[in-house]
């Protein structure tokens, strides 16, 4: 089955850089979020990363223009799906909010179409659950920033059909994704090793081990990680790595995954990272910052 229309659920951090993608991959891309103003900032993150593109000599106004006639914004869900091939889920990392979206999917698109789940961590078997055709179900996690990360996170489960996984092996490669295909397991391949680290670098910080900077320099040049742990719960987003660390507890029945104080106290705070210019580090100045915590 060839792609000719892929729909994207959400217009978050996530959700944009989807769409950006299938847009550039050449489809009838179509962007929904429940809020005009998701939609909206969704939309303008998208020609700010082609803008800079352009101001760098690595995309061309051709491109652009290209890209953005195939990409439409959509605050109805029924129009978004319409005759898609494709819907790529990525509403925030909340069980009953994922499979209240997916009942709405199951009814709202096209019988044929493939149903994606950007979950950083749920069971896709509790997502596929609730639809009427679980085998076209399939965790589809990509890596943020979308349009830069190379790696997409095929999930399978016990009722997926194989030409599901070939129908997302072959969205992945157009897109010029490296797949790798995971078991459903809570956390899959990826989230349960990046959250851990995450947490226990955020216990670090609030038990006076060293600064942030120098946590992350740690494992930036001692480890070899482009990233540190801190900077990059920023960059996710600290509600998001709180709710995977939340899931993770509840489905391991285990209360080490649960998220430290000081990330519980960031977010009720709204200080959610880059997103919100504040977080472990202060990004309202366009850089980064160490902050007092
Ligand atoms: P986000 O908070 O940036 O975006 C979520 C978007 O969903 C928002 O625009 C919001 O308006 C919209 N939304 C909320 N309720 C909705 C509804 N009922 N219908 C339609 N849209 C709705 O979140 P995000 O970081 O993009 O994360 C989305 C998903 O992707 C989560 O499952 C998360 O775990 C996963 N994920 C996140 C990252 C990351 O680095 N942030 C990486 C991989 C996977």
């Amino acid at each position: 089955m060839g792609i000719q229309a892929v729909a994207v659920i959400g217009a978050g951090t996530m959700g944009a850089g989807i769409a950006q993608v299938c847009a550039q991959a050449g489809w009838d891309t179509r962007l929904f979020d429940a809020f005009p103003d998701g939609l909206a900032k969704g939309r303008g993150r998208i020609d700010a990363f082609w803008d800079k593109g352009i101001a760098r000599g690595k995309t061309t106004d051709e491109q652009k223009e290209e890209w953005s006639g195939n990409l439409r914004s959509f605050t109805d869900m029924a129009e978004a799906v319409n005759g898609v091939d494709l819907v790529i889920e990525a509403v925030p990392e909340i069980l009953d909010l994922k499979q209240q979206i997916f009942t709405q999917l199951d009814q709202l698109a096209p019988q044929n179409a493939v149903l994606g789940t950007n979950t950083s961590g749920l069971k896709i078997s509790d997502i596929a659950g609730v639809t009427k055709r679980p085998e076209m179900v399939i965790g589809m996690h990509f890596f943020n920033p979308v349009p830069i990360m190379k790696l997409l996170e095929l999930v399978r489960h016990e009722k997926i059909s194989e030409s599901t996984i070939e129908i997302a092996r072959d969205v992945g490669a157009a897109m010029g994704k490296s797949c790798i295909l995971v078991n459903d397991v809570p956390g899959f391949a990826t989230s349960r090793l990046g959250v851990v680290l995450g947490n226990e670098a955020i216990r670090m910080l609030a038990d006076g081990v060293a600064s942030a900077t120098d946590i992350d320099t740690a494992m930036r040049l001692g480890y070899k990680h482009p990233m540190g742990p801190l900077e990059l719960s920023d960059l996710v987003g600290l509600d998001v790595r709180r709710d995977i660390l939340n899931n993770l507890a509840e489905a391991f029945d285990d209360e080490s995954y649960r998220p430290h104080p000081l990330l519980n106290q960031l977010v009720d705070a709204g200080d959610l990272g880059k997103k919100t210019g504040m977080g472990i580090y202060d990004w309202s100045s366009g850089e980064k910052i160490e902050r007092e915590l």
